[in-house]
């Protein structure tokens, strides 16, 4: 058992098992942060694939669980696939269950296990040694709300998706359209079924749930949860990266500084961050319209271009004439600090994928979004932020440097952006109301602490 650091000081402690992605791992990580704030020791398990590096936290524990993910399942980047894989070679081995009985012989008692809803074959092993679990959602309530209807929506006819029924409302789910469901796009409709179905066992079979949200932000959606689910408590303890005081300590890339130094140079609500998250990915030709889009624009900007964000290139792809153009008002970043740059006061938009973390993130600091959702939740993402928030629009369609360019001033500039602004702001405010002593986010905590002591 690789255990490395660690505070055996500490007379209790909570075990933690994120998914090995980074928009999973943020979020455990910094609930791990605000426990140890609150004085529990804290052991992380974690996959290889993806594997967090101990150096980060000196005062957790880490312990290695072998995957068992097959390295051409791995090396697909299906999210979903590695998910199955993974759980189906757990299931099989029988490692995850002597590593996890060897972690609970050695050390300070464990309250429970908290775990990604999508590992159900590490709460079953757990529920075989007399571990508790509970589970934390890394996604929207909306989101679980969705899981949670997944077999009415195909008993409906809503799923499968038609073409011709994308722009249908789903009265059950306002105010979310077909296409704004979570579902593939491809065909693996039934390996998707299985995955939400799963996440729902995990949850159902725990002791509780902790979502990445806040109460204000998403009143229906807790409510919808709390009364179909027969789990001791449904909390809504976020934003965590809020309440975790240790700042972005799990990120897998190296977070270019840089930029930091650049944005202090830039005028204030100038600066439009561009980012699509750790796996969206684009063709050249898309990569280059967004590139002409944010040079004509003619606005300042930072812009995230992960080294696998172009599809079959292993380069960035930009041109000379492009790097030529936006000089003296641009920079280019192969991965940001994005919470430290979307406080920084520079920054006045976000043109965001709309992965669950990246659109809290956003809306914690007050500002409008043009949205680019590609897969999973990110179009319901996308539907909230512009129809129930209000703090953002979608750009649709083809990407073309035009419609990007269009968009662009519209969000820095227009009186669409200037309304997304002020509704953000207001949400804003209810973000800090909600971290506040006697806020319902920290009660949360409060209550989470102390359903915990009676596990
Ligand atoms: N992130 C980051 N640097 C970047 C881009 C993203 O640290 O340049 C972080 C971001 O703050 C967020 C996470 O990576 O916490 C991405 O999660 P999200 O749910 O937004 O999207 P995903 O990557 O899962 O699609």
């Amino acid at each position: 058992m690789a255990s490395v650091n660690g505070d055996g000081r500490r007379a209790r402690r909570v075990l933690v098992f994120p998914l090995p992605f980074q928009g999973h791992i943020n979020p455990m990580m910094q609930l791990a942060d605000v426990l140890h704030s609150r004085g529990l020791g804290v052991t992380v398990l974690h996959t290889r694939f993806n594997a967090l590096d101990p150096a980060l936290h000196p005062e957790y524990a880490f312990v290695a669980v072998p995957d068992g993910i097959p390295a051409d399942v791995a090396a697909s980047g299906s999210i979903i696939s590695i998910i199955l894989a993974m759980n189906a070679a757990m299931e099989a081995s029988g490692a995850v269950h002597d590593v996890l009985a060897s972690v609970l012989a050695d050390g300070p008692a464990a309250a429970c296990l908290f775990i990604d809803a999508n590992l159900l074959a590490v709460q079953k092993v757990a529920a075989a040694l007399g571990l508790p679990t509970m589970v934390l959602r890394t996604g929207s309530a909306a989101c679980f709300s969705c899981f949670l209807a997944y077999p009415m929506l195909h008993q409906k006819g809503y799923l499968p998706p038609k073409e011709s029924q994308l722009y249908t409302p789903v009265d059950e789910l306002p105010p979310l359209r077909v296409r704004d469901l979570f579902f593939s796009s491809s065909n693996n409709h039934e390996m998707v079924r299985q995955v939400l179905a799963r996440a729902t066992e995990t949850v159902r079979n725990s002791h509780g749930l902790v979502i990445n949200t806040f109460e204000a932000l998403e009143t229906a959606e807790l409510d919808m949860i709390r009364r179909e689910l027969e789990v001791a408590v449904v909390l809504a303890a976020g934003p965590l990266h809020k309440l975790s005081t240790r700042g972005n300590g799990s990120s897998l890339l190296q977070q270019d500084r840089t930029c930091i130094e650049w944005l202090d140079t830039q005028a204030a609500g100038s600066v439009l961050y561009v980012s699509f998250g750790s796996l969206a990915s684009m063709d050249p030709g898309e990569l280059s319209e967004v590139a002409w889009g944010l040079a004509n624009s003619g606005q300042p900007f930072l812009w995230v271009v992960r080294p696998d964000l172009v599809r079959g290139s292993d380069g960035s792809g930009l041109s000379e004439g492009f790097h030529r153009a936006v000089e003296g008002r641009a920079k280019v970043i192969p991965w940001a600090p994005q919470q430290e740059v979307l406080a920084h006061s520079a920054v006045g938009g976000f043109w965001t994928h709309n992965g669950w973390n990246s659109t809290l993130e956003s809306i914690s600091e007050g500002h409008p979004m043009i949205c680019r959702p590609q897969f999973a939740d990110q179009m319901m993402n996308t539907r909230y932020v512009e129809a129930a928030w209000g703090v953002g629009f979608e750009l649709e369609g083809k990407l073309e440097r035009k419609k990007i360019e269009e968009a662009i001033r519209n969000l820095m500039k227009g009186s669409q952006g200037e309304l997304a602004r002020e509704r953000a702001r207001e949400l804003k405010k209810k973000v800090i109301s909600c971290l506040e002593s006697d806020g319902s986010s920290s009660l949360a905590i409060d209550k989470l602490i102390e359903h915990m002591s009676s596990l």
